[in-house]
């Protein structure tokens, strides 16, 4: 039940994958883990925000008790690389009836959220088809206002990534939280539009696949940024508190700690996230 549900000081949001790329298994990544990214909010009362569908899903099944209702999920995804849509073929409540889930996202090239979300979700790549599977689907693409779920307000802008990505920001009662993955910093226009999507807000969850070194070595171009740019754009913003993601598949824990270590002599109040990890809205 670690993290999953409304404590008298409000809601939260957990961070149940925080790899990017590919989970990883083994024991040198089992600190931070291994899941690929995924986040939710869960209201306790039947309606849970999840951010992403990578693997770290899982971790949420096993947070959800039993509903006799069932629950209504909003979905909110920044782009359709596997490893954000991958956990969604085995997240259980997908194939139960009682449940109601509404799938939010940008459409690309003509194709809508759901011929996106379906693409991988079909025979021969999975034996089921989504269209197939008995909860209640709802479609919605992104434009125009900021949406309301239960007590949480989210707004997002589009930042740089192959195929585009969506950065959204969680306004909660107490809190307010951007989540910046899959976003490589560098590109002038996108970098101010995170920075104006996250004035005033408290924490900044962004991407830092990788170090200085193996940015210029490889990975320019990528979509991905490292610690530096992540710091930088928590500058930007003006918040208090900033959470590192999307850890590189070839970073062990060690490693981590040692981007963490760096990290912090330039903004002390940073971690890097891990599943589990519980941030108050
Ligand atoms: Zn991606």
């Amino acid at each position: 039940m670690e993290g999953s549900h409304t404590e008298a000081g409000g809601p939260r949001l957990v961070i149940h994958g925080v790899r990017g790329s590919t989970p990883t298994g083994g024991t040198d990544t089992a600190r931070y883990g291994g899941h690929t990214i995924c986040m939710s909010v869960d209201d306790g009362a039947g309606r849970v925000l999840i951010l992403d569908l990578g693997t770290g899903l899982r971790n949420l099944q096993a947070d959800l008790p039993p509903r006799s209702d069932g629950y209504v999920f909003d979905v909110f995804l920044t782009h359709y690389h596997w490893d954000h849509l991958q956990g969604l073929p085995f997240f259980l409540p997908i194939y139960d009836a009682s449940n109601r889930f509404t799938f939010h996202g940008y459409g690309w090239e003509g194709m809508g959220v759901e011929e996106l979300i379906a693409g991988t979700f079909r025979p021969p790549w999975f034996p089921v088809a989504l269209a197939d599977t008995a909860a209640e689907k709802e479609y919605v693409a992104l434009n125009g206002d900021p949406i309301r779920v239960g007590d949480l307000t989210v707004s997002w802008t589009r930042l740089n990534h192959p195929q585009g990505v969506t950065a959204y920001r969680i306004d909660g009662p107490n809190s307010s939280i951007v989540v910046a993955t899959d976003h490589e910093a560098g590109d002038p226009e996108f970098d101010e539009a995170l920075s104006v999507l996250g004035q005033g807000a408290d924490v900044l969850i962004h991407d830092a696949q990788y170090t200085d070194g193996e940015y210029e070595l490889h990975y320019e171009g990528w979509g991905h940024s490292t610690w530096t740019h992540a710091v930088e754009a928590a500058q930007a913003t003006g918040v208090g508190r900033m959470v590192l993601i999307s850890h590189d598949p070839s970073h062990s824990d060690d490693a981590v700690d040692a981007i963490v270590e760096d990290a912090r002599r330039s903004f002390a109040h940073l971690d890097a996230a891990y599943e589990g990890m519980a941030i108050p809205l």
